[in-house]
């Protein structure tokens, strides 16, 4: 088409002329234009070519009940017109705060080893949520006495958000580059992905057992004095859907626990259903200190996030509380009044329509087909999911198990053709991985579009595939 027939012509040259883009390339942009998205619905949504297409990205990991449902936009008129805005500082208090923060505790109390869980402090993002524990856990150790325990442990490829201190946290060497990160007292461990990190021949238990060790070794020779936490996602999201080795976070936390490190579980991705269960943490049958929460809790209809702290915590902060004073900590929309409401809703609109098992049940479907219909793809190494958390990681060679090298873009180049077949697929910045993590109310028959959709944008990749192979 004429480009400048296209209607979106010229919204696309306004976009250039006024917006800095999150995590875009200005060179790229200013080359190639904007991708401008258009109505969704369902899973579908408007794609930039003209058609629509099926979301496999969910968004970033947060539509979680799908597009444009009604209860929803309902949900936040109707706190619209009741109150629509009031902020909780000084002891400020709103209805759907209260009951939202209770809806959060209530379902981690119904699982296994979560009833310690007991306060929620709201944000508006996953990292804004990860600050707040960072912060929080400062203070924790600073009220009881030890100031001097101030480090954090977290992963390469970890992905914990892009404000400062949780950029830092972040394990992404892309996301640090430019801007001075990590700061000071951060240490980064072992990627725990097997497929890709573990030395050849190295079993899954081994290559376990090198972690622990790692992370034991660096408890020794930091000072386990010196550390306050360690956080980590339960299935890393953006560093390429890495399931951890079995038992691998089991035997985290047991270290953890041991030297007082306080674990913090970044459920930003994991957390309402993406897994096939309510929480990560339940999932794999974990008891963190802190468990942070963005995207699902509103399927991103708002901005709002949750930062879950323990009983312990919580007595600490409280009984220093006469003496402190207030805790001094807080946002202009912690417990904005309509996020709540939408949360709300859209947490009754998950349980009314059994969204959860609905994610479990689709999960194993996407794996089975992505492994009927993609397995023996020359160029797909490791296919791998949990839930509707799931990846395609692609090799240069599978018999020598040479990886194609990242700034090659290998995935983009795929993603790139399956956005011209009909699916939105998501290339990481870590390694060469395509995400799956579609809406969690998808239906098997838009699964199967979408993944026959993939499987027709990799054929039309793989004459690319093969230069870069070869490169
Ligand atoms: N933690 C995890 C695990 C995430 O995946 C993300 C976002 N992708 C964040 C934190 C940061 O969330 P936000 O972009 O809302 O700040």
């Amino acid at each position: 088409m004429d480009q400048q027939a296209n209607p979106n012509y010229a919204l696309a040259e306004l976009d250039k002329q006024t917006m800095l883009h999150p995590v875009t390339s200005i060179a790229a942009l200013e080359a190639d234009g904007p991708q401008m998205f258009g109505k969704a619905s369902g899973v579908r949504i408007a794609g930039p070519l003209g058609h629509d297409v099926i979301d496999f990205g969910a968004g970033l990991w947060c539509v979680n009940v799908g597009y444009g449902r009604q209860e929803l936009a309902d949900a936040a008129a109707s706190a619209m017109r009741d109150l629509s805005y009031y902020h909780l500082f000084g002891g400020a208090s709103n209805e759907p705060a209260v009951r939202l923060a209770d809806e959060i505790l209530t379902l981690f109390h119904e699982q296994a080893g979560a009833g310690h869980l007991s306060k929620v402090f709201f944000g508006t993002s996953g990292s804004d949520a990860n600050d707040t524990a960072y912060k929080l856990v400062r203070y924790y150790n600073n009220l009881r006495g030890k100031p001097e325990k101030k480090k954090f442990l977290a992963r390469a490829g970890a992905y914990h958000g892009l404000t400062y201190a949780a950029g830092g946290l972040t394990g992404i060497p892309a996301y640090h580059k430019a801007f001075d990160l990590p700061q000071e007292g951060v240490h980064h461990l072992t990627c725990p992905h097997h497929f890709r990190f573990a030395d050849a021949g190295e079993t899954e238990d081994n290559f376990c057992d090198r972690l622990i060790a790692e992370l034991e070794r660096t408890i020794e020779h930091e000072g386990a004095e010196t550390i306050a936490a360690m956080i980590a996602e339960p299935i890393m999201g953006t560093g390429g859907v890495l399931i951890p080795p079995r038992r691998y976070l089991e035997r985290v936390q047991a270290l953890l626990r041991k030297n007082d490190i306080l674990f913090i579980a970044d459920e930003v991705i994991t957390g309402f259903g993406r897994l096939g269960s309510w929480f990560g943490t339940g999932h794999y049958g974990l008891r963190p200190d802190i468990v942070t929460l963005a995207k699902g809790v509103t399927s991103a209809y708002f901005p709002l996030s949750a930062t879950v702290i323990s009983e312990d915590i919580f007595e600490t902060l409280r009984d220093a509380s006469a003496e402190h004073g207030p805790v001094m900590h807080g946002f202009t929309y912690s417990g904005h009044p309509v996020g709540c409401s939408v949360a709300l809703e859209n947490l009754a609109l998950m349980k009314r329509e059994n969204i959860v098992a609905n994610a479990a049940e689709m999960g194993d479907h996407l794996l089975r087909r992505l492994r009927e219909k993609a397995g023996d793809h020359p160029f797909v190494g490791d296919i791998r999911g949990e839930g509707l958390m799931a990846a395609v990681e692609f090799v240069a060679d599978k018999a020598e198990r040479r990886f194609f090298r990242l700034p090659q873009g290998a995935h983009r180049v795929v993603a790139r053709h399956c956005l011209q077949q009909g699916v939105a697929m998501r290339p990481l910045p870590f390694i060469e991985v395509v995400s799956f993590s579609p809406p969690l109310s998808i239906n098997p028959a838009e699964i199967d579009e979408g993944v026959d959709a993939f499987v027709r944008g990799l054929e039309a990749a793989t004459p690319e595939l093969v230069k870069l192979a070869a490169d």
